[in-house]
């Protein structure tokens, strides 16, 4: 069992008065009402819906308060707003750029690594971002279907090089707590799991996700837990972000943050220092930058090699090394992430 610090806790109380369920389902979905919500120019219209089109646009409320009304460049925005560049057709982008249909174990169970396995446990996001590598994955054939599960447990049980466990998507933090609880039941079992590890947009995207029946899941499981959010650019950590943070630290919950290096959000030095050290102010330490997956629709936000290798030069230049981000790449078929 894990020790915990037990700090003085207060309850969570964000900008937002919804509950987090409720603001997933009023979560914005159409161009219309993006540019409206944000006083955007009409005209940026068609475009959005070209791109809307291939992958649908979704966003939450929360997180359209941080982005700057009337500012289409703002690098928030270039995360969530779809636009006709999805559409172009560029050489060496790939529908399943990392391979993920080639190295499914189990239902739902991807076992590239040594040691770790990651659990796609449901295709659903808080949020559709426009360069994910998952825009064109197949998730319905992959996500862990509830007559599945026992046969995923029975693989992990029976794999004891499995050390840590990966809960992954989709973003895994929009089931509900009772789900993921009933999950970590079933888990409890396996003698040779050691690690919980959750990869997630929530905290960020809705900060209110982190409620006290969350946190006290978190404490009562037997493994140290790790979440590693994925922030790409300092603005995206208002107030509320903050404080969901230093209530899961207080849980006893170690915080990571990978971002990708994405043209026009973050591939300067100045916004790259910032997001560290933020990140840091919040609790959350830099472990990746990833190299964008070349997946089609995506290869606007394309950082070319040379620039992102001298920018991360320039990083370890001005940052101590706990803050420096490693700038990975990840290869079909490589037995982990590989540095640049
Ligand atoms: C990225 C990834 C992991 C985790 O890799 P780390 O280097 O441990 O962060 C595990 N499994 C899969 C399938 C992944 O894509
Ligand atoms: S939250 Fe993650 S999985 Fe979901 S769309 Fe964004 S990048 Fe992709």
């Amino acid at each position: 069992m894990v020790a915990r610090t037990a700090f003085k806790r207060q309850p969570l109380m964000t900008n937002l008065t919804t509950n987090w369920r409720q603001q997933l389902r009023d979560s914005l979905i159409t161009p219309e009402k993006l540019l409206d919500r944000l006083n955007l120019p009409l005209h940026l219209l068609a475009d959005a819906h070209h791109g809307s089109k291939l992958f649908p646009l979704r966003v939450p409320e929360a997180y359209l308060r941080r982005i700057h009304p009337g500012d289409r460049h703002d690098p928030l925005l270039r995360q969530v707003l779809p636009v006709v560049d999805e559409t172009f057709q560029a050489e060496g982008f790939v529908d399943d750029p990392v391979g993920d249909l080639a190295s499914s174990a189990a239902p739902g169970i991807l076992h590239k690594y040594h040691g770790r396995a990651l659990l796609l446990l449901t295709g659903a996001c808080s949020v559709n971002c426009r360069y994910c590598f998952r825009r064109n994955f197949p998730y319905a054939e992959q996500q862990i279907k509830p007559s599945e599960w026992q046969q995923s447990v029975d693989y992990l049980q029976r794999s004891p090089d499995i050390s840590e466990i990966i809960f992954s998507g989709g973003d895994p933090l929009v089931l509900t707590t009772d789900k993921l609880k009933a999950l970590t039941d079933d888990l409890q079992d396996i003698g040779h799991l050691r690690r919980l590890r959750i990869h997630t947009r929530l905290p960020v995207m809705i900060p209110a996700r982190i409620t006290e029946s969350f946190c006290n899941w978190l404490e009562q499981l037997p493994w140290p837990v790790c979440i590693v959010m994925h922030i790409n650019h300092f603005r995206e950590i208002d107030r509320d972000v903050a404080l969901a943070c230093t209530r899961l630290r207080q849980s006893g919950i170690t915080l990571l943050n990978q971002a990708v290096l994405l043209k026009g959000v973050n591939d300067t030095v100045e916004i790259q220092q910032k997001l560290s050290e933020k990140l840091y102010d919040t609790g959350i330490l830099s472990y990746y930058l990833h190299q964008l997956d070349p997946v089609t629709g995506a290869q606007h936000f394309q950082v070319p090699d040379n620039a992102a290798l001298q920018l991360h030069a320039r990083m370890r230049d001005i940052l101590p090394g706990y803050l420096l981000p490693r700038l990975v790449r990840e290869i079909p078929g490589e037995p982990a992430k590989l540095p640049l």
